[in-house]
């Protein structure tokens, strides 16, 4: 009985290593990235969910608590005290429901005669690859000297390396920070952070954060290491939502497409860059497109395509022929619903729309 036993309480966290193992990040630091990035969007519901993933992986509370903290400096406090507060309210969940979680240990007291400028200027050194001076404002060339690379970095509760990869994470999340996230990838390189760890980082964001968010980072990758990445629009699905896998239509798509079901007889459907259904016809009903994300397009046989953007309301007539879609460098999202249904309504799908069409036809109008 007993092998049997040991196997049943095994299982879970050897389900979630496995799924782990081809990633270059240990699961600690995989924990550490999701929270970093969550914490930076302000997504609390998706931070508790990783809280508690990360410590199932075995990020200790200390560890937790220092990386939310280490990122008041690049996220401000009001982030960084709102993840502090969810983590708090995860370790209570977890602990009333009877999980044991590390604690960890705390930073070892820094020695005596500690000199955070001193120390603080090697480090900053180390992390830019070079001497970096903020003339400009001297009074904040001394906060990132003393404070942030002086004070917090010398808290042994994280490796550096660590902390860039937290960083990294949460300036991913950070729209319009772009010129800040490739200096932290540099720095995170500097820091001791493979490439291979730094290149597994989108995608772990992507499925686990947000598209927007593993695109910024990708771009930043790009910049760094040269890695081929071809720039897209994403869109944002907290505000549409990107729905479940289109599999019932999945055969008159070129490319994947996504679906989200709404009242009212409404679809809201997401399309990956390129993506575009087969040319077809819907008889005996009319069909709305109104576009509320990213680019795309709407053709009829034998009319120039025409461009659909948030905002854009295509009504489709009854019997004619066309497709739609994304642009190749957008995701796009509309909605759509059928008006004016007669009896006997139907939709007739026909041959897909072909590469050599959509790339030829699709000069903007
Ligand atoms: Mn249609």
């Amino acid at each position: 009985m007993k092998p049997i036993l040991l196997a049943a309480f095994l299982l879970p966290s050897m389900i979630i290593n496995a799924q782990n193992m081809d990633n270059a990040l240990t699961p600690r630091r995989q924990g550490l990235a999701v929270m970093a990035a969550l914490e930076a969007k302000g997504d609390q519901a998706g931070l508790e969910k990783a809280a508690s993933e990360a410590l199932d992986n075995g990020l200790t509370i200390s560890e937790a608590k220092e990386a939310l903290s280490h990122l008041y400096a690049y996220t401000g406090f009001p982030r960084s005290l709102n993840a502090l507060g969810t983590l708090q309210r995860v370790l209570a969940q977890r602990e009333a429901a009877g999980i044991q979680d590390n604690p960890g240990k705390d930073a070892d007291p820094l020695p005596a005669g500690y000199d955070a400028l001193k120390q603080g200027t090697a480090v900053q050194t180390q992390l830019s690859g070079k001497p970096f001076n903020y003339s400009f404002v001297p009074a904040t060339d001394y906060y990132l000297k003393a404070h942030l690379f002086g004070d917090i970095f010398a808290r042994n509760t994280l490796s550096f390396a660590d902390r860039e990869i937290v960083t990294v994470s949460a300036i991913s999340a950070l729209p319009g920070c772009e010129p800040q996230l490739v200096a932290h990838v540099s720095g995170a390189r500097n820091m001791g952070v493979s490439d291979a760890e730094l290149r597994a980082l989108p995608a772990l964001l992507e499925e686990k954060v947000g598209l927007a968010e593993a695109e910024r980072l990708r771009e930043a990758l790009k910049a760094v290491l040269g890695d081929d990445h071809t720039s897209v629009q994403t869109v944002d699905f907290s505000v549409w939502p990107k729905g479940q896998p289109n599999t019932a239509y999945a055969q008159y798509f070129t490319g994947n497409s996504y679906l989200a079901p709404m009242d009212g007889g409404v679809a809201n459907v997401t399309f990956e860059p390129g993506c575009r259904n087969n040319w077809h016809i819907h008889h005996k009903q009319v069909q709305v497109l109104i576009c509320v994300a990213g680019r795309g397009w709407y053709q009829e046989w034998g009319k120039p395509a025409v461009q659909l953007v948030p905002g854009t309301i295509v009504e489709i007539p009854e019997g004619v022929k066309h497709w739609h879609g994304a642009a190749s460098d957008s995701w796009m999202q509309h909605l759509t619903f059928h008006k004016d249904v007669q009896d006997g309504a139907s939709n007739e799908w026909l041959e897909p729309v072909s590469d050599e069409h959509y790339e030829a036809n699709l000069t903007r109008n």
